[in-house]
């Protein structure tokens, strides 16, 4: 559970911290704002990708499934600046599917934490490995971090892209390269 009462004094001291004000009319209700807006964000800290991923429909024929472009917005733990993009999805049922919009909703759990892209990229594959035991899954993000382009080395629009291949996906070149066509038609 967000603890909205820390974030408000941590978010005061920092702005003292940066040489501001934060009596100011401008900022007096940014501590609270902020707050709130945390519990949105982070709302991934309370949840469990296993609450979407275990209501499956069974299906006759295991053909891929790719839900590609998934819009996410996560927070680097490095730098608590965003990182977005889109997150791409592909697997190979084995006997069981899942609702679409269940895929997207794993993405969310993983993005709403502070996070490293690598990790998430992992964390949604292993959790759609461990809970909807496709035959394999692959996972594609491509993002846009915060605390490249606007620090640092300043490289505005440069991408940072990821990949995680699990199962049947791992050692399958003609599946990934499936998975690729896929996602760029
Ligand atoms: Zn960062």
């Amino acid at each position: 559970m967000v603890d909205q009462n820390k974030i408000k004094k941590a978010v005061k001291l920092f702005l003292e911290g940066i040489g501001e004000d934060p009596s100011r009319e401008g900022l007096i209700e940014s501590p609270d704002r902020i707050a709130r807006m945390c519990t949105e964000i982070f709302a991934g800290m309370e949840e469990e990708a296993s609450v979407h991923l275990s209501k499956t429909f069974v299906i006759e024929n295991n053909e891929m499934v790719v839900e590609k472009d998934i819009v996410f917005y996560s927070v680097c733990e490095h730098h608590l600046l965003p990182f977005y993009g889109k997150v791409h999805i592909a697997y190979i049922p084995d006997g069981k599917v899942v609702g679409l919009s269940k895929l997207a909703r794993t993405v969310e759990t993983y993005a709403r934490r502070p996070q490293i892209q690598e990790q998430m990229t992992g964390q949604i594959a292993e959790s759609i490995m461990k809970y909807l035991k496709p035959q394999g899954v692959m996972v594609m993000v491509e993002a846009e971090h915060m605390c490249m382009t606007m620090r640092g080395v300043k490289k505005p629009g440069s991408r940072t892209v990821t990949l995680s291949k699990q199962g049947c996906f791992a050692e399958n070149p003609y599946l990934q390269d499936t998975f690729f066509r896929m996602i760029h038609e």
